[in-house]
Order: structure tokens, then C-alpha cells, then sequence
């Protein structure tokens, strides 16, 4: 055996997951197709405090790109309410930096990183890989949402992501921009890195994210693109099996990205560390009920939410933009007081059923199911 487990993907579940098995002695080979860990980076880097807690990072100097004040929504016809983001602790991170302090982490811990290596057919032995067969005992899936779309097709969504300078940019403030036409099913966002530059994107079902994106941006004003990057993004929720036989799967790649925003940093690095916990275990019994732990735990921590986000995000897609500009006229400063002071940028649901509970948006929900009722009827 050349090692206990290979882990196919250097990314934050997959480092995490090293991390973990490492730490409790065992041989972990991370195998990364890229060049680089941390690049290119595909990421708005949005996360809380809180939840970095749990990952177990305190965010250095050069991973922490900026901390966030304030979060603004704004509905097709341009109306909007701000909600106040310092109580929930939003930060932004550098992912290229981040990545690289995780993969330090699972190094110290005795795992062996290797870039410019990929996976390319998972074996009875273990692993065949772009340097040759590798055996172990456990094969870890960490490679994100392009081992999903192998799998599946339809839960996707393009987006485009340019990191831009120009001087509307708010460095403290994130922007969300809702518009069923523009961006079917999902938002355009600006997710502020530091003064005078953005993580600028969109995505939605259909769209060509190029085109739409480019046509956000002129007319927020005057700007320069200084990298351009196309991803899809998944958001229909964990897939059923977190484990086939030797195969762990975690991350992005289990589906383990918020349904509702595709924000997965927090949820997929969850999945590697319980992951890694499980195989862990596993790996010092020999007894294979453990790895079953992994998928248990995740969905203890995440099931109900991720059942709520879906939920969320089947309506959110039935609405028209009417019907959203119509919530936002319901939309009361209590409201979004009580957001700002009592939710959680993590367990998010809540909020939004508080905002689609305003007595407006119910009047607006009901109409839309309503049709759809009376068109299943005819
Ligand atoms: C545009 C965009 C913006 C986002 N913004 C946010 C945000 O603000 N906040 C947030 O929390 N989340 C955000 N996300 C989601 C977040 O980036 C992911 O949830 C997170 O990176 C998932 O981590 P992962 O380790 O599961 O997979 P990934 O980060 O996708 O990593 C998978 C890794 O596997 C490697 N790989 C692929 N195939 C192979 C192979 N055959 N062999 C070896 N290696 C392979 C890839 O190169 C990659 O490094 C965003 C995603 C996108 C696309």
C-alpha cells in the first residue's frame, strides 16, 4: 500500500480532509490538477468568522482581503433595503491565499501535497493518476463541481466572476442585484476586496454569463477588468451517497455548496473535516460503519438547512420581478432590523422567510403558486 488515502483535489475540502487524517498519523497524498493551490481561484471568498471557528482557521493577514459592513439588495426596479452585516462577522478572504494556509495545515500534519497531478480513473487497488497507479485503501472525490457535472448536468448554473477596479466600489459593502430576466434563479453581485476593487459576477439559468455581465458592469460606471473567470455553480443540494465502497465523496463534488447562494467554503470544508474524522476512524477499526459517520454528521449539521434553502430557492424562482418588487415594498425597517441583529449569514433561511413572509410577498407567492395550480388543473 503506498498510502492510506489519496485525495483527488487541493482545494478546501480536500486539504481540510488531509488535514484532519494527517493529524492523526495516517500516509494522506493530496493529488491537485493545477499548477498551483489557490489558483486560479473561483471564489467571491465570502465567509464569517464564525464559521472559520469551526474550520479551525484563524484567517492571517495575507488570506483576509477585507471585512464587510454592510450587505445591500436591490430588486429589478432598483429598489433596495441595507442590511447591517457586523453582527454576523461577514469577511472576505483571498482564496489563493486561504487554500495555500490549509494545505501548510495538512503539511505540518505530515500530508503530502502534489499539484500538476489529477485523477483520472478511480481503481479496485486505489487511484489511477496522471503520474501512474497509486494504492491505498480510500480514495477521497474532492474534485468540486466538475466531478459532479460527470454525473449530472442539470443543477448547474454559469456564472462569470471579473475582479475589476473602478471607483464606485464600496469597500465596505457587498451588493446583491435581483432580476428574474437578467439573471434567472440567482443574482448579480459585488463583493468589495479592498478600496476601488470587486469580485464583480453573475449567473443564472440560461444566461450567457459574458454577455450579462458585461452589461452590468456598464452601467455601474467606469471600470477595468483585471481577470476574468467563467465557473459553473451547483445548486441543487447534497447528492444521495456521500460513500460508495472506497470512494469518499466531499465538498462541492457531494453537492455540498448553500443551494441558495452556491457558498460552499464553510459547508463543503465541513464535509472534508467530518470526512476526514470518519476515514480516520476507519482507517485505525477497520470497520467500514464508520465512514457512514461522515454522511450522519453532515447531514445533522446541515440536512434541515439545506432542505429550507432548496425550498427557498423553488420559490424564489417561481417569482416574476413584480412579484419581487412587491416584497420589497413590504419589506419594513423592523424587518431587516431584526435580520441584521438575529440572522446568520450561515443558517440564512430564516431571514428569508422572513422576508418572503411580509404580507405582501405571501399575497404575491400565493398568486404565482396559484396559476400553477389552476394550469396543473386545465
Ligand atoms: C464564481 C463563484 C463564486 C463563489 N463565491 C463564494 C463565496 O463568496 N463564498 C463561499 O463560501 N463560496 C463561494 N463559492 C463556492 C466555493 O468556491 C466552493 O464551494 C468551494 O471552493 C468548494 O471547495 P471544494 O474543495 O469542494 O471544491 P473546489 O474549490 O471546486 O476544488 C476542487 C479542486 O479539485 C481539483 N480537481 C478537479 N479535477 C481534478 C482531478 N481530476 N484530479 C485532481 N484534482 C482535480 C480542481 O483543480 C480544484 O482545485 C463560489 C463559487 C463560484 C464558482
Amino acid at each position: 500500500m503506498d498510502y492510506d488515502v489519496v485525495i483527488a483535489g487541493g482545494s478546501v475540502a480536500g486539504l481540510l480532509c488531509a488535514r484532519e487524517i494527517s493529524g492523526k498519523g495516517y500516509r494522506v497524498l493530496v493529488i491537485e490538477e493545477d499548477s498551483e493551490i489557490g489558483t486560479p481561484e473561483h471564489c467571491g471568498g465570502v465567509v464569517s468568522i464564525p464559521a472559520m471557528d469551526d474550520l479551525g482557521i484563524i484567517p492571517v493577514r495575507a488570506t483576509l482581503d477585507n471585512k464587510i459592513r454592510t450587505a445591500r439588495i436591490v430588486s429589478p426596479s432598483g429598489k433596495d433595503f441595507t442590511i447591517d452585516a457586523r453582527p454576523q462577522q461577514v469577511i472576505v478572504l483571498d482564496r489563493r491565499e486561504f487554500d495555500k494556509q490549509i494545505a501548510h495545515q495538512a503539511q505540518v500534519n505530515g500530508a503530502e501535497i502534489r499539484v500538476r497531478s489529477s485523477l483520472r480513473e478511480i481503481t479496485k487497488e486505489g487511484a489511477r493518476t496522471s503520474d501512474g497507479e497509486i494504492k491505498c485503501k480510500i480514495v477521497v472525490d474532492a474534485r468540486g463541481v466538475s466531478s459532479l457535472i460527470q454525473k449530472d448536468r442539470t443543477g448547474t448554473l454559469q456564472s462569470a466572476q471579473y475582479e475589476v477596479y473602478g471607483d464606485w466600489i464600496d469597500k465596505e459593502k457587498i451588493e446583491v442585484y435581483l432580476d428574474q430576466e437578467k439573471y434567472p434563479g440567482y443574482f448579480a453581485w459585488v463583493i468589495p476586496t479592498r478600496r476601488d476593487e470587486a469580485k464583480v459576477g453573475v449567473a443564472g439559468r440560461g444566461i450567457n454569463p459574458a454577455l450579462v455581465i458585461e452589461e452590468f458592469l456598464k452601467q455601474k460606471g467606469k471600470y477595468s477588468t483585471i481577470r476574468e473567470i467563467f465557473a459553473p455553480i451547483w445548486i441543487k443540494g447534497p447528492i444521495k451517497e456521500f460513500i460508495t465502497g472506497n470512494v469518499v465523496t466531499i465538498g462541492d463534488a457531494a453537492g455540498q455548496a448553500k443551494p441558495t447562494t452556491a457558498g460552499g467554503i464553510y459547508t463543503s470544508g465541513i464535509g472534508g473535516i467530518l470526512a476526514g474524522n470518519a476515514i480516520s476512524k476507519f482507517l485505525e477499526s477497520g470497520n467500514k460503519s464508520e465512514l457512514s459517520e461522515y454522511q450522519k454528521e453532515w447531514n445533522h449539521k446541515f440536512g434541515k438547512e439545506f432542505e429550507n434553502m432548496l425550498l427557498a430557492r423553488s420559490l424564489l424562482e417561481r417569482l416574476d420581478n413584480k412579484s419581487i418588487d412587491g416584497i420589497f415594498d413590504s419589506i419594513t425597517p423592523k424587518i431587516v432590523d431584526e435580520i441584521s441583529k438575529e440572522g446568520s449569514f450561515d443558517f440564512h433561511t430564516t431571514s428569508v422567510a422572513k422576508l418572503l413572509g411580509v404580507k405582501g410577498s405571501v399575497k404575491a407567492i400565493q398568486a404565482i403558486l396559484g396559476n400553477e395550480l389552476r394550469r396543473l388543473l386545465n
